[in-house]
């Protein structure tokens, strides 16, 4: 098995000297541009989920520490908002090389900590380098407008001003791309920001911070706390924090919606799915059966893009048997081995949850055509592992389909029709992202039309959009207005202020006029 080890070496930390650091090593917050261990009494323990070692231990920020944390934030914010956008750039430049320079480091620290395979590790930090090069174009995104001459001698433009101290808080299933979602988009905007990783994984966040030190970011544009419902609901409370972005699930995004926009936060938050994919007799079958397995399989199903359940429209039922074969010759492994396709679950609690809701199913007449629950992986015998699961015969009410289930189990359906399948999709609460596969552009333009999804696939399994256009969740899988990245992210991290200046020769004077200007 290879050494792995969690959060590298800090070069920022407290814990420079080798001998000076506890065993297993705590995971520092970032404040006013130092890594400083937390004065907390109470630590989590970050679990690797294929071997349930400890890799590292992170703090319930106190009260203090995060009070220290915005007030670094607030205080930098007006030098950066200053700073020329150009300079803020060549910081994202610097960024991205540094990224791509450790981006092995920073996907081994993912596996160690979330259990995804390292390939898919990769991934994960490819999605939000991209993130970080598409800010390095900001000043161009930024731009505002102008229009000359709406009335005599007077022009009016805008400008994108960025908001001031902005906070992100994170989920566990991509430690580096949702982090990268947030702080390069804001902070090359000339906002501040303070981030709270997720606590089941914060090691890639502080490499990640730690890389942006490196690159040039000025002290207190960018902080980090750790922690949970406390410091989130400090987050939200807290008067000078301006915007938050928010991904994870339901309950947490719900209730940090309401409470932060309650004191008038702009609030993003990205919530949970449950992606379908309508399968329609007359697409190629191979290139779908592979595109069903790998995005329902692939990170254990813990992706909130994953498809999670095909609905096989027609004669394509035939094709279950086959799905099943194809989902069987998956490997599972920890994300370490190089044969793995897909690691363990991120915690028991997440294990327990996946076979209680498979059991549900079958206990409401769904069939189990493929059984992973009692896998055992060898040399990794502790580890949260499922193996593909897939049930059938699935039907709307029951809970197996109206929860989502975040793990590596694939629900079937039957439907008559293409109509019969979308009616379906959308009597679903969850609107993230779906799916059709067809050879037919009729079938397909009808589903692109009809389906109630925010993000929708064309023989495309995973329709994530890449930075130039945004993440466009919809119906229960978002609340707020302006999406993730792209545009809607550069509108989301700035407000708009506009100007209207008039430049006229006044030497004849004009009369006073009460009435309300017109052109
Ligand atoms: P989670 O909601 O449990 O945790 C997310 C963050 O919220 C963490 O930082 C956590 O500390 C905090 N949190 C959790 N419960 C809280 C509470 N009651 N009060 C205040 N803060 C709380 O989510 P998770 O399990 O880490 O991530 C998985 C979920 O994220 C899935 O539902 C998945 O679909 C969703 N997700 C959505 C997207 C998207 O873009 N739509 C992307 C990735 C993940």
């Amino acid at each position: 098995r290879p050494q792995i080890f969690a959060l590298g070496n800090f070069r920022f930390s407290t814990f420079a000297e080798p001998s000076s650091k506890p065993n297993p090593p705590r995971v520092p917050n970032l404040i006013g541009g130092t890594f400083v261990d937390s004065q907390s009494s109470a630590f989590i323990d970050v679990i690797n989920p294929a071997t349930q070692e400890v890799v590292s231990q992170v703090p319930l920020t106190t009260k203090d520490e995060f009070k220290a944390a915005v007030s670094a934030a607030k205080q930098a914010f007006p030098a950066w908002r200053n700073t020329p956008v150009t300079t803020r750039q060549r910081i994202m430049f610097k960024l991205q090389e540094l990224i791509r320079r450790d981006i092995d480091k920073l996907a081994l620290n993912i596996t160690t900590e979330q259990g995804k395979t390292l390939k898919d590790a990769h991934g994960d930090v490819f999605r939000g380098l991209e993130v970080v090069e598409h800010a390095c174009g900001m000043a161009s995104l930024q731009m505002g407008e102008y229009v000359s001459n709406v009335s005599h001698g007077i022009d009016t433009y805008s400008i994108r001003e960025p908001l001031g101290v902005c906070a992100g808080i994170c989920p566990f299933n991509f430690p580096a791309m949702i982090p990268l979602w947030m702080f390069p988009i804001a902070v090359t905007c000339g906002n501040t920001f303070v981030l709270k990783p997720s606590e089941k994984d914060p090691g890639a966040s502080i490499i990640l911070a730690e890389l942006a030190m490196e690159a040039g970011l000025p002290n207190g544009v960018l902080n980090v706390v750790h922690g949970t419902n406390d410091v989130v609901n400090a987050i939200c409370d807290d008067e000078d924090i301006k915007a938050i972005s928010f991904v994870g699930s339901n309950i947490a995004g719900m209730h940090i919606y309401s409470r932060g926009s309650a004191k008038g936060k702009r609030v993003q938050s990205n919530m949970g799915a449950k992606n379908h994919a309508i399968v329609l007799p007359d697409a190629g079958i191979d290139a779908t059966l592979n595109a069903l397995v790998a995005a329902g399989f692939g990170a254990a199903g813990q992706r909130c893009m994953a498809l999670s359940t095909v609905v096989f429209v027609g004669d394509s039922k035939l094709w279950e048997d086959k799905l099943v074969e194809r989902a069987k010759a998956l490997k599972v492994n920890s994300g370490t081995e190089p044969d793995a396709d897909l690691g363990p679950v991120i915690s028991k609690q997440a294990k327990d949850r996946i076979h209680r809701l498979v059991q549900s199913g079958i206990d409401s007449g769904a069939r189990l055509l493929l059984d992973g629950r009692n896998i055992v992986v060898p040399g990794y015998e502790h580890g949260n592992f499922i193996g593909p699961t897939i049930l059938t015969d699935v039907t709307p009410d029951m809970e197996c389909y109206k929860e989502e289930i975040f793990g590596p189990v694939l629900l079937c359906m039957q439907a008559e029709s293409l109509e019969d399948a979308i009616s379906i999709v959308n009597g679903n609460r969850y609107g993230n992202g779906a799916s059709i596969f067809t050879t037919s552009g009729i079938a397909a333009r009808k589903f692109q039309t009809d389906i109630e999804a925010g993000q929708v696939g064309i023989n495309v399994p995973i329709p994530v959009p890449l930075p130039f256009f945004s993440f466009t969740g919809s119906k229960a899988s978002f609340a707020g207005d302006l999406n993730f990245y792209g545009k809607a992210g550069v509108n989301f991290f700035t407000q708009i202020k506009t100007v209207t200046q008039q430049w006229k020769d006044s030497t004849g004077g004009s009369a006073i006029n009460l009435a309300m200007p017109t052109s």
